[in-house]
C-alpha cells in the first residue's frame, strides 16, 4: 500500500491525515513510513514473532509526488473561492464601495428552530434601517426598538439573546435596562426527536445553564450596516493562509478576543490574544478557550491586530477558514478571496445549514477537535481547515490522476491490419 504524504513539512498534523493511495480511504494514523501509530497495531507488532528468513521490508516506494507550492496550492483553490453572491449570503462584510472602509451585512435568520417570541421579525423591514452609519458594536442597532416613558427608556435597544433567544433591552452605551438572569442550553438541537446535545433535554426546555446577563451577537437578522471600523488589503502579497478566531461577549455583542493564522504547511504565522473594545459580559471560555486572566494580559486593540494582519496579507492572497465569515466581521476585515470549508463540505440537508468543523475533522481527518472544557483553540481550529482544505485539492487531484489512467488507449484504425 503506497501512501501519499503531501503538501507539508509539519508531521505532526499529518500524521493522521495520510490516505490509502489506492482506496483514498484514511488508513489511521501512520508514522512516515506508513506504519499504523494505533495501539493496536502496535501491539500486533510486538506479538508477531520476527522472522529473519524474510528480507526487511523495502521503504514505501515514493508514489506520484503530491507536494506543491503555495502558487500551485492558490491555483488549485481558485475554483473553490467564493462569489460576492455566495459571500452576502454567508454572511460576509462587503465593501459599500472600493474608496471606502465601511461595510454591509446580510445575516440569515437562525435555521434552528426557536421558541415563539412577543417580538418578531418584521420581513418587510427595509434594507437599511434609518439612522445612517453605525459600527458593527450594534450602537444604533437594526434590532432596535426605542419605546417608552424615560429618557433612558427611550433611548433603549432591543436585542435577541443568542443563548436564550429571549429579547432584553440595552442603552445605547451598552448598559442592561433589567438584570435578567439568561437560562440556556449550551448544546445544539440533534436528533429527531430534537434535543439538546449539552443535557438531553427536549427542543424547548428549560435551560441545563445559567448566566447572569443575556448576551447578543453585535447583528441581526437581515441587513446590517453601513458598518464602521472595516480595513482591506491594497495591495497584492500572495500566499495562502487558514485563519481562526475565538470571541467573547462585550456590551457590544461578540468581539475579537484570540486570533491565530497558520501558513499551508502547517507553520504558526501570527498569533494574539486581543482586548475587546466594550465591558465583557461573558468570556465564552466554553467556546472561546479565552478565560478572564488571558485576557487580562492582552495588550493589542483590534487596531494593532488589523494592521499585523494587513502586513502579511495582500488583496489576492487566499484566506481559508471553517465559518470565515463569523471571523471576518470579528476582525473586521474586508477580504474577497477566500475559502470556507463550510462551502467546500456542505451540509446534507443544504444552505444554511452548516457541519461543525468537529464533525468534519473527526470523519474526514480522523482526529478531534473542540474537546474538552478548555474551549476551542484559535491554533488547532485553524489547522483542521487548512488540512480539510488540502485534503480536497489532493482528492481532486488524484481524482483527475485516476480519471486519466482509466481512459482507454485509442488505436489508430487500420482496416487493412483489421481484415487480417
Ligand atoms: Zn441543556
Ligand atoms: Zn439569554
Amino acid at each position: 500500500m503506497g501512501v501519499n504524504s503531501y503538501m507539508t513539512a509539519d508531521r505532526n498534523i499529518w500524521k493522521s491525515s495520510k490516505f490509502c493511495a489506492d482506496c483514498r480511504l484514511s488508513v489511521g494514523n501512520m508514522t512516515e513510513t506508513g506504519a499504523p501509530l494505533d495501539s493496536a497495531g502496535a501491539a500486533a507488532r510486538r506479538r508477531r514473532p520476527r522472522d529473519r528468513r524474510r528480507p526487511p521490508p523495502s521503504p514505501p516506494t515514493p508514489s506520484t509526488p503530491q507536494r506543491i507550492s503555495t502558487e500551485q496550492l492558490a491555483e488549485a483553490l481558485r475554483p473553490h473561492l467564493l462569489s460576492p453572491k455566495r459571500m452576502w449570503a454567508m454572511g460576509y462584510p462587503l465593501e459599500i464601495d472600493s474608496t471606502s472602509s465601511k461595510a454591509v451585512v446580510y445575516i440569515n435568520p437562525p435555521p434552528r428552530p426557536r421558541p415563539l417570541q412577543l417580538t418578531t421579525w418584521d420581513v418587510n423591514a427595509p434594507e437599511f434601517v434609518p439612522g445612517g452609519s453605525q459600527s458593527d458594536s450594534g450602537r444604533g442597532s437594526l434590532g432596535s426598538t426605542p419605546r417608552s416613558d424615560s429618557d433612558e427608556e427611550a433611548d433603549a435597544v432591543e436585542h435577541l439573546c443568542v443563548r436564550c433567544d429571549k429579547m432584553f433591552r440595552m442603552t445605547r452605551e451598552g448598559e442592561y435596562l433589567v438584570e435578567e438572569t439568561c437560562s440556556y442550553h449550551w448544546g445544539r438541537v440533534c436528533g429527531s426527536d430534537s434535543r439538546y446535545t449539552c443535557c438531553n433535554m427536549p427542543l424547548g426546555s428549560k435551560g441545563c445553564s445559567a448566566a447572569r446577563f443575556h448576551v447578543w451577537s453585535g447583528t441581526r437578522p437581515g441587513m446590517n450596516g453601513p458598518l464602521e471600523g472595516y480595513v482591506r488589503a491594497r495591495s497584492p502579497r500572495g500566499g495562502v493562509y487558514a485563519l481562526d478566531a475565538e470571541m467573547c461577549y462585550t456590551t457590544a455583542g461578540l468581539e475579537l478576543a484570540s486570533i491565530a493564522v497558520i501558513a499551508a504547511d502547517g507553520r504558526l504565522v501570527y498569533k494574539s490574544l486581543v482586548k475587546p473594545s466594550s465591558p465583557v459580559v461573558d468570556h465564552n471560555t466554553r467556546f472561546s478557550g479565552i478565560r478572564p486572566r488571558d485576557l487580562a494580559r492582552a495588550t493589542k486593540t483590534l487596531r494593532d491586530v488589523q494592521n499585523d494582519i494587513l502586513g502579511f496579507v495582500g488583496n489576492d492572497t487566499i484566506l481559508i477558514g471553517h465559518a470565515l465569515d463569523n471571523d471576518l466581521r470579528a476582525l473586521k476585515l474586508l477580504h474577497s478571496a477566500v475559502v470556507d470549508t463550510c462551502a467546500l463540505y456542505p451540509h446534507s440537508r443544504g444552505f444554511p445549514l452548516r457541519r461543525s468543523l468537529r464533525a468534519l475533522s473527526e470523519e474526514l481527518l480522523g482526529r478531534s477537535v473542540q474537546r474538552g472544557s478548555a474551549g476551542h483553540s484559535p491554533l488547532e481550529d485553524a489547522r483542521a481547515a487548512m488540512d480539510l482544505v488540502l485534503l480536497k485539492v489532493h482528492e481532486e487531484r488524484a481524482s483527475r490522476a485516476r480519471l486519466s489512467n482509466q481512459l482507454p488507449i485509442l488505436q489508430p484504425y487500420d482496416p487493412l491490419v483489421s481484415s487480417a
